[in-house]
């Protein structure tokens, strides 16, 4: 999701690189756990999200959808997100010790917090949102250490496609009034990223490009 927020507003003012250093560090949160619970559905997944999950969980994305994420339109777009749940609202994922029991693969929202992404010009810096992790004293950590993500450089560049993607997507639905051609576009989007079962064997990133390649192709068709 993106906000229309002056940057000064919520970071520091800088943009960083994955080799700089960044004061995000919270010391493994240590008894902390308030950006896992009351989030509302701001944590959203990608593809990348909800594969590591389904196959780290060994699930199929029914069994996720019916009590750990849910589904909502953003922008006119379909888009998984976690869910919070009970009445402090937690995340499906926070264990009884207010611990991430998904650690090893965690989604990408969650790999980043407290810092978020900046885009333009087709690519990203990433910057430290002040306001956010409530832990005083953090210290100051590499970003590609902080993210702790394989294949980093094949991740940007998904990241990138994605965001750019459902940007283009986002900007076509809102110059359409077509209310079935919105339900059966939004309908490919889930089951073309989502649903499909992608081959563990494979790269996800390759089979990736090919998905997006097809997307291309039906929103060229279509809309
Ligand atoms: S708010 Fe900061 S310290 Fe607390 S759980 Fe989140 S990242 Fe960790
Ligand atoms: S997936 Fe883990 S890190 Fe992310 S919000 Fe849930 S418990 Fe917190």
């Amino acid at each position: 999701m993106e906000r229309n927020v002056s940057l000064n507003e919520i970071s520091d003012g800088k943009l960083y690189d994955l080799n700089d250093l960044v004061k995000a560090d919270c010391n493994e949160c240590k008894g902390c756990f308030a950006c896992c619970q009351g989030m509302g559905n701001s944590i959203m997944l990608d593809p990348l999200d909800i594969y590591r999950l389904l196959i780290n969980l060994n699930i199929t994305f029914a069994e996720l959808i019916a009590d750990k994420i849910e589904l909502n339109i953003v922008d006119g777009i379909i888009m998984p997100n976690l869910k919070m749940n009970g009445l402090s609202e937690r995340c499906s994922f926070l264990n009884e010790e207010g611990r991430c029991g998904i650690h090893a693969f965690r989604p990408g929202i969650c790999r980043l917090f407290p810092l978020g992404r900046y885009y333009e010009n087709h690519a990203f810096k990433y910057f430290l949102q002040v306001h956010e992790c409530k832990k005083q004293n953090k210290t100051k950590i590499k970003v590609r250490k902080w993210i702790d993500t394989p294949d980093l450089k094949k991740n940007e560049q998904f990241v990138i496609d994605w965001h750019y993607f459902l940007q283009e997507l986002q900007n076509l639905v809102k110059g359409t009034q077509d209310e079935k051609l919105m339900k059966d576009m939004n309908m490919y989007i889930l089951k073309n990223f989502y649903i499909t079962p992608y081959d563990a064997k494979i790269d996800f990133y390759l089979q990736f490009n090919e998905r997006l390649g097809s997307a291309k192709e039906y929103v060229a068709e279509n809309l």
